[in-house]
């Protein structure tokens, strides 16, 4: 890992699309990072072009242009800790595990986007295939929801003994250190319940239920979380404990913008 910071103040990188609608994203991401007091850093993998309602367009960058920023950025500045969002194709995904592997980031939280909280797939089979076995075992933690631990596991995921297996089975064969099975795209009874598990520990971690539609974002902002945590030198069970609970925060403030669903409120 390249700790090489130029001050005291930890660093953290986001390798993710960008939201236009400033809602998840990048855009999540970085704030994310300034209300932990963590300087933030990005490397942008795609464009996107939404807003509440829906995507109209995304455009991918270059695989060439997003290695350049994760070098200019790691480079020169360090970082403590790194998450990967939406990095859209094959091509960017092979390119984004190998230069990780290359700089050493060893503190690297992965929000495996693959799948709407409601279920629609974003990315194709192959780029499915290349997050399982290229990015995966690189993780320090992988933070799937519901439908990203059906398909990384073939399991059909309904219940929290379902959510336990879908966790230990990513950490066993898909060599994830840690894994965080997400309740949000569950039934009403899971909602703020996540599966824990490092391999030793499983753990069930319970917040309250919010209820509000506006929850564009909530991925985003917990991996981000994570991240920020672990670039402070937070524990990675504390890491993931402390950003349970600031989401649940931006959860129960989230902004009524828009026609559609609004985002999480980062600062309150
Ligand atoms: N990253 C980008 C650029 C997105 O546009 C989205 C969803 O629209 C996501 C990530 C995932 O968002 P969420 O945190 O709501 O799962």
């Amino acid at each position: 890992m390249n700790t090489q910071t130029t001050s005291k103040t930890p660093v953290a990188l986001t390798i993710a699309g960008s939201d236009s609608g400033g809602g998840a994203g990048i855009q999540a991401d970085l704030r994310t990072f300034a209300f932990h007091c963590v300087h933030g850093t990005c490397a942008i993998t795609c464009v996107t072009a939404q807003n509440t309602v829906g995507v109209a367009r995304v455009d991918a960058m270059p695989k060439e242009a997003v290695i350049a920023q994760i070098h200019a950025v790691v480079e020169d500045i360090g970082v403590q800790a790194a998450k990967t969002g939406m990095l859209l194709n094959q091509e960017i995904i092979a390119a984004v595990a190998q230069e990780v592997e290359t700089l050493q980031i060893d503190n690297l939280v992965v929000d495996p986007v693959m799948v709407s909280r409601t279920g629609a797939q974003l990315i194709s089979d192959d780029a499915v295939q290349t997050i399982s076995h290229l990015l995966i075992p690189k993780a320090i933690i992988v933070t799937p929801n519901r439908y990203e631990a059906q398909i990384l596991t073939n399991l059909e995921i309904n219940s929290l003994d379902e959510m336990k297996a879908a966790a230990q089975m990513i950490h066993r064969e898909l060599r994830a250190k840690a894994v965080l099975v997400k309740g949000g795209g569950m039934q009403e009874s899971l909602r703020g319940v996540d599966i824990y598990f490092d391999g030793q520990n499983l753990e069930t971690l319970s917040t309250k239920q919010v209820d509000t539609e506006n929850t564009h974002g909530t991925g985003c902002t917990l991996s981000a979380a994570i991240a920020a945590n672990l670039a402070m030198g937070k524990d990675l069970f504390t890491a993931v404990q402390q950003a349970k609970n600031y989401l649940t925060t931006a959860l129960s403030h989230a902004l009524d913008i828009g026609k559609g669903q609004g985002p999480v409120r980062h600062f309150f």
